[in-house]
């Protein structure tokens, strides 16, 4: 079928394919017929992404008479977002019908202006119900002419608790209109309404009901709870061009996880409750022209989302309500593009993805967690795709190129790739040289809980698992494709990169204090300290660099942060020479040019979220230190700390090799 076989005006026809439309989409070729040629109601389930907003768009316009000022089709949605979308789409779609006028009325914004906006007359009005509400409290909409009723993800509006709203706002419209009302789920308060409120209803159904979108593949990775974040930076690795949301179950989960990602250097940000709406426009205006790769979100944040081109939808966590998988998944594989629907989850989780799979009718891969390998052998390829790809066309640039020649005469290959590599890949090499196999063994779905899934993922043992942990453990391989450069001599120094830095308070005298406390009967030789924004380097002692290593396995908290202590791969900076001793025995070698504050517990300045978050929108540097969440007090033992530990810290810039 095509458009002008729906029997539409021309001047609709015109708009959609001036926007590409070709074809109705399935949903949009059982709507339009529906709407324009019988008399009834229509319930249809849907997702975002089938092209639902043209489906009862379009035939609304058509049906508007647009020389008339009063309001006629009412459409209810449960965001701002999606309210703002729909506008903007049936905008699109009327460009040609003179007369028609869409408003929007959400809350979050001055109701004066938009009270202003319907007196000048509106025959469409797409607001949210609590908006909608206190515009018909106030005078300012009316009813009375409503001829077509449109309940937008419907499932949302009363997930979002607008039940009661919706129910005012439906008893308050003539009984003559008529009623469309789309949903992604059936749940049974919207069997209620379409019993309650619609006429007769025909129900179309794209897909199977709660499938979700057809194009999306549904995979999962099975790690420790504590190898969540982990899981989700490898996953992220493996996908440089990843265009996704990461969902979370809390709104600290999803401070935490955005902190990490942005202190690690990803382009990631979080939307979340607390924020203001401006700062979710410009959270959002970043997500939408991509200068953010992962929207760290909750599923209330994420509500009304409509972005397209999604890459990955990634579960961090499981919902409570397997529904919600549903429609997180639904926002990726819109409009007929594929996408790929990622759950990290526990071993004990699994029964769940059984549920998942019942509920949708779609089979669940499990997938595993890549180890650093294979993540740097991705990255290589990539790299050399990027630079065959490269179009080199900066005029600027191109004038010094020759120059650039010129210097290089003499530079062999072998040295610009290292020194491509190094720029392009170091910062991996420190992450991954060390990685552990995070996949939890066994594939056994269904079992609700089990020992051999329990929070440690070492004794996880599926063959795989085995194997790599052995080629780990024989070094071989990975030890001459990463040379641990950091490892030295014994009695040289081993850099160490710690997820702590300025933004989280600590100097020096914190650091040593963390150190010594966690490995309380050894003598650890501390060399130079370097404290950047988001982590530090630490030069200790070769010879205890392990114990250390495992003495801070995930076991060890700053704050609310679990502290992740790994090698860096540059080498020391050059050893105990420019350092001191430190005895964990309280020796006081090195002199506190911190002025005595130690490892003084400095309260964080635990800043609001809303104020923090002020320094939203501009391009952002890795690490913030205003918004970070609100953090506990270190919670490693109290009694020690940096009063037993002294200064002799030199900062030092980084050398680097290029
Ligand atoms: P929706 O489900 O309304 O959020 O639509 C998802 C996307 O599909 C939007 O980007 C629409 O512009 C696009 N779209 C809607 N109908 C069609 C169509 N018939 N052909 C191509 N794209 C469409």
């Amino acid at each position: 079928m095509t458009f002008e076989e729906t029997g539409l005006k021309p001047e609709i026809v015109r708009a959609v394919s001036e926007l590409g439309y070709v074809n109705p989409t399935p949903i949009q070729e059982k709507t339009i017929p529906h709407l324009l040629n019988a008399t009834n109601d229509l319930v249809a389930l849907a997702q975002t992404g089938t092209g639902k907003t043209a489906a009862f768009g379009l035939p609304v316009l058509h049906m508007i008479e647009p020389f008339s000022n009063e309001v006629q089709a009412l459409i209810l949605s449960p965001t701002r977002e999606l309210a703002i979308q729909i506008v903007g789409d049936l905008n699109e779609y009327s460009k040609y019908i003179k007369g028609m006028n869409v408003v929007a009325v959400y809350g979050g914004a001055s109701i004066s202006v938009q009270i202003k906006e319907l007196r000048r007359g509106a025959q469409i009005v797409v607001g949210t119900p609590g908006r909608v509400l206190d515009m018909i409290n106030k005078g300012a909409l009316k009813l009375q002419s409503i001829k077509y009723l449109v309940l937008d993800e419907a499932d949302e509006m009363l997930n979002m608790g607008f039940k009661e709203d919706l129910d005012f706002i439906l008893s308050g419209t003539p009984t003559e209109k008529r009623t469309l009302l789309f949903s992604a789920t059936m749940p049974t308060d919207i069997a209620r309404i379409s019993k309650r409120y619609m006429n007769n209803p025909e129900e179309i159904t794209v897909g199977s009901k709660n499938s979700g979108a057809q194009n999306v593949e549904h995979n999962y990775y099975v790690v420790s709870a504590k190898d969540r974040y982990e899981a989700l930076k490898r996953i992220a690795d493996l996908h440089p061009d990843i265009y996704g949301i990461v969902f979370c179950r809390t709104r600290r989960e999803t401070r935490e996880i955005s902190t990490k990602l942005m202190d690690d250097g990803y382009n990631a940000d979080a939307l979340y409750g607390d924020l203001t709406q401006q700062q979710r426009d410009e959270v959002m205006a970043r997500f939408r022209n991509r200068g953010i790769q992962l929207l760290v979100a909750t599923d209330v944040a994420a509500r009304g989302i409509d972005v397209d081109h999604l890459t990955h939808v990634i579960n961090y966590e499981l919902p409570d309500d397997l529904e919600a998988y549903i429609h997180r998944s639904g926002r990726t594989g819109r409009a007929g593009r594929s996408g790929i629907s990622i759950s990290i989850v526990h071993g004990r989780e699994l029964y769940k993805v059984n549920q998942l799979e019942r509920i949708s009718g779609k089979t669940f891969s499990r997938k595993m967690v890549p180890n650093g390998e294979e993540i740097f052998h991705n990255k290589i390829k990539m790299l050399a795709q990027k630079l065959k790809s490269f179009d080199f066309t900066d005029d600027k640039l191109a004038k010094f190129s020759n120059e650039l020649e010129d210097a290089l005469v003499g530079v062999d290959r072998d040295q610009l790739i290292h020194y491509i590599m190094t720029k392009e890949l170091g910062r991996f090499v420190t992450d991954y040289e060390q990685s552990r196999d995070v996949n939890l063994a066994g594939n056994e779905r269904g079992e609700r809980s089990s020992d051999r899934f329990g929070d440690r993922g070492e004794r996880g043992g599926d063959r795989r698992g085995r194997d790599r942990e052995r080629g780990g453990e024989r070094g071989g391989d990975r030890e001459e494709r990463f040379p641990r450069e950091g490892a030295r001599r014994e009695g040289d120094f081993t850099r160490l990169h710690v997820n702590l830095g300025q933004n989280h308070k600590v100097n020096p005298a914190r650091l040593m204090g963390l150190i010594n406390e966690n490995l309380p009967n050894v003598k650890v030789r501390i060399g130079k300290i370097e404290i950047k924004p988001g982590f530090s380097l630490v030069e200790v002692e070769t010879q205890v660099a392990d114990k250390l290593l495992k003495a801070f396995d995930n076991n060890v908290f700053f704050e609310d942060q679990t502290v992740s202590i790994k090698r860096d791969a540059q080498p020391a900076f050059g050893g105990g020479g420019g350092g001191g001793s430190f005895s964990g025995g309280g020796g006081d070698r090195y002199a506190n040019r911190g002025g005595g504050s130690g490892g003084g517990r400095s309260e964080r300045g635990a800043s609001s979220d809303r104020g923090a978050s002020s320094d939203r929108g501009g391009s952002r540097p890795p690490a913030r230190g205003g918004d970070r969440p609100e953090r506990n007090r270190y919670k490693t033992d109290g009694s020690a700390g940096g009063g037993r530990t002294g200064g002799g810290f030199k900062s030092k810039g980084k050398g680097g090799n290029w």
